[in-house]
């Protein structure tokens, strides 16, 4: 079976290399030159990591940890709350590097400097028409159709293939815009926290230290023309100095995060045509975090693709209910107050919170919501 994964981003790549090492015939098609760049990620992942790349052997190092956090500062308008968390910052621009690495070894094939078009069929079998400009003899692009049986778009939040296939529509699909800068300070970061600031309203301004000098500091706006992200992430980086000093500018990042929509077609009607990752809008909407939720669905479409299983059906049952749940979460925290939120940030700095927390995994907030609840009704009016 011949399959062609648009995106060479660390979900498709991974799925690639679950899919090769059963013995389908993979090419994977990316539109820039190399793995990793450009990059637009905070790199924040939770320990969940470590046991999806477990489903491939020996990959111990395939997660390049930089920084372990134990904590995370919440701040409202006027209250603070430093809460129990177990996260891993990572190199992304490594990470994705390595993921290509891991699809290559299990032999899928990797086009670089190859753009993705459109898609057409014939007969049984579809023609992705991709534009290739890697150097030709006369250094001219080149127009290039390539066939397969089936066909993925891993090609993150603007999906083209989706939209070519008619299962998504661009104007219907909504947007965080991440705009992140990677800063050095005068003064020093905790590296073993890091700092989520509601004030940043209808997402969240972070603070994340890659060790005590440096930090990925950044903010979240909703794409719908009413926010100025330059501006916001300007006033943000100003609240941030004065906790940290003088901040000097490495570098900048920015990108879409796709808000989840369970109402998403991520296959069509003959299962030949699927959406993965960004793609398909699997990301928590709290925290914008795709990486775990794309490569929980990456395993599930290499299995569902082998054994002719509904992959619509099983990512939506099995990670769906969750991404659900931060959408509710998210709703909640948008409608709220700066007073509530004040409230809310008083109540979770309470010890039963505190411990409840510790030992609850953020991948599953159904779960983790509903022993807050259990142990400390008091946040019932937070859920309903
Ligand atoms: C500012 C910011 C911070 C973030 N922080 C975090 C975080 O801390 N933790 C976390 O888990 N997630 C985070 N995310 C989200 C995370 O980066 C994504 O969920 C993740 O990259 C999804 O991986 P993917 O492989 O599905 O898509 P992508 O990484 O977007 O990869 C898609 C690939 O497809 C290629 N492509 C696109 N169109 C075409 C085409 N037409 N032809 C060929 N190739 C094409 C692209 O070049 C790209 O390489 C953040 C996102 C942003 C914007």
């Amino acid at each position: 079976m011949r399959i062609i994964i648009v995106g060479g981003g660390p979900v498709g790549c991974f799925c690639a290399a679950m899919l090769s090492r059963r013995g389908s015939d993979v090419t994977i098609v990316e539109e820039h030159g190399k793995p990793g760049l450009p990059f637009a990620c905070t790199g924040i992942v939770t320990k969940e990591i470590f046991s999806i790349l477990d489903s491939i052997k020996n990959q111990d190092d395939a997660v390049p940890v930089i920084n372990e956090i134990k904590s995370c500062t919440i701040i409202s308008d006027k209250r603070k709350a430093k809460l129990p968390v177990h996260d891993f910052i990572i190199d992304r621009i490594k990470f994705d590097q390595n993921m290509a690495k891991l699809a290559k070894k299990n032999g899928a094939s990797i086009l670089y400097n190859t753009k993705f078009m459109k898609l057409q069929r014939s007969g049984k079998k579809w023609l992705a028409s991709v534009i290739s400009s890697n150097s030709t003899r006369n250094n001219e692009d080149k127009n290039i159709k390539l066939s397969a049986d089936i066909i993925i778009g891993a090609d993150g939040p603007v999906s083209s293939v989706g939209v070519s296939a008619g299962l998504i529509n661009p104007a219907r699909k909504r947007f965080i815009l991440g705009n992140q800068v990677r800063c050095e300070a005068d003064g020093y970061f905790d590296t073993g926290s890091f700092e989520a600031d509601l004030t940043i309203r209808k997402f969240f301004g972070w603070v994340v230290p890659e060790n005590k000098k440096i930090a990925r500091i950044g903010i979240g706006v909703p794409t719908d023309g009413r926010n100025k992200p330059k501006d916001t992430l300007k006033s943000f980086l100003k609240k941030v100095s004065g906790r940290y000093g003088k901040l000097k500018i490495i570098d900048r990042q920015a990108g879409l995060i796709p808000v989840f929509s369970p109402w998403i077609k991520s296959q069509n009607k003959d299962r030949t045509v699927f959406l993965l990752g960004d793609a398909a809008g699997q990301v928590k909407s709290t925290t914008g975090g795709g990486l775990i939720p794309g490569l929980r669905a990456a395993a599930i479409l290499s299995e569902c693709i082998q054994q002719g299983k509904n992959y619509d059906l099983c990512w939506k049952k099995s990670i769906g209910p969750d991404l659900v749940a931060h959408n509710i979460i998210k709703w909640k925290l948008d409608r709220m107050s700066d007073r509530q939120l004040d409230g809310l940030v008083k109540d979770v700095s309470a010890k039963k919170v505190k411990s409840v927390l510790a030992s609850s995994n953020r991948d599953k907030p159904l779960k983790m919501m509903l022993s807050l609840v259990m142990n400390n009704p008091n946040l019932i009016k937070y859920v309903i």
